[in-house]
């Protein structure tokens, strides 16, 4: 064993106790005896040392392992890197000044990070003109329709009761019912899913459709929920961030990390992106305001937070987990939000 520690997959802050080792030549996490991830050295990213903070290592499928052990990841990477273990680490055995510089600049783009980029993107949102949504929406959807994506096979009877339902749900979002488009797609490797694209284009599985076994209500409460990251512009809010985010990345290490490049290239991975937790929880709101406005069940979507809990085990659904985390306060919530609206229209 090499070190100790955790393990958490991509996009998600689930966190599994691990070790790390080596098997085979490779690098792999391991817990229980199971193999949570592994590859080759070269293809594995690790964080330099900074002083006690916790080392991580990104493989290649985005899951992280993180230890607080340093020494034993500076003698594996000196054993197999010839012994370059991290500019900063040496600048603060030798220059202490240059490392309170160094934090000073650390502080700095904390500093602009928290406070200037959300102002940044607001401004950026404002002068958004429409047809940018619509280019990003479009290439997402042509890329996606080329990889993960294959045409639905629900009927067309199925289809359109579903699209004719999803039209008084539209009818009162922002914009009203043009401004949405309902797509049917099979995506076996998403499972269960709908996501929404910034120019309106919401898209839902066929996997979704069959996992509700009729509870059309349910079906009607997720697209709800991807209503609301369009007219939050969530996605496009994302976008910005993580483009900000690479900006200042840039600015201070001169080179942005290849993750980041990837984000801002490839527009399928916009779908990747998991929304920040306020935006999940503004969406789970409009949902149940929309469904209640439509005349539907209010609180349908907390079922489907219900039943992807109960799948929390089956590893084949972890992708659908870290888009929609269905905790049970979150379920809990549109209940008693479900609630409290309809009261207030009692009284
Ligand atoms: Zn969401």
């Amino acid at each position: 064993m090499i070190a100790r520690g955790e393990w958490h997959p991509a996009h998600s802050s689930r966190a599994v106790t691990a070790d790390l080792r080596e098997i085979a030549g490779q690098l792999a996490a391991v817990s229980d005896g199971a193999m949570l991830a592994c590859g080759p050295h070269k293809d594995i990213e690790i964080t330099p040392r900074v002083g006690a903070i916790p080392r991580r290592l990104t493989f290649i499928d985005g899951s992280v392992f993180e230890t607080r052990d340093n020494d034993a990841i500076d003698a594996f990477v000196s054993r197999n890197r010839g012994g370059r273990s991290g500019l900063v680490h040496r600048l603060e055995q030798f220059h202490p000044r240059l490392i309170a510089f160094t934090l000073a600049v650390i502080l700095l783009a904390v500093g602009i990070y928290r406070y200037a980029l959300p102002v940044m993107v607001e401004v950026a949102l404002l002068v958004t003109p429409p047809v940018v949504p619509e280019m990003i929406a479009a290439s997402t959807l042509a890329s996606l329709d080329k990889t993960f994506l294959r045409p639905s096979a629900l009927s067309q009877q199925e289809q359109d009761a579903i699209r004719a339902e999803f039209a008084p749900l539209a009818k009162n979002a922002k914009g009203g019912e043009p401004a949405y488009t309902l797509l049917f797609r099979n995506a076996r490797l998403m499972g269960p899913n709908a996501f929404a694209l910034p120019d309106g284009t919401l898209v839902l599985t066929d996997d979704l459709v069959q996992l509700a076994k009729g509870d059309r209500q349910m079906v009607l409460g997720v697209l709800g929920h991807e209503i609301a990251h369009v007219e939050g512009e969530h996605s496009l809010r994302q976008i910005y961030r993580v483009a900000g985010f690479a900006a200042l990345v840039m600015l201070i290490a001169g080179d942005v990390g290849s993750g980041v490049e990837d984000i801002l290239s490839q527009g399928g991975a916009l779908v990747a992106l998991s929304y920040s937790r306020g935006a999940e929880e503004e969406a789970d709101r409009r949902s149940v305001e929309l469904m209640k406005a439509a005349g539907y069940e209010p609180a349908a979507l907390a079922r489907f937070f219900a039943i992807l809990e109960e799948k929390i085990n089956d590893r084949s659904e972890t992708s659908m987990l870290s888009t929609h985390p269905g905790t049970p306060t979150r379920q809990r919530y549109i209940r008693e939000y479900a609630q409290q609206i309809e009261g207030t229209v009692k009284d």
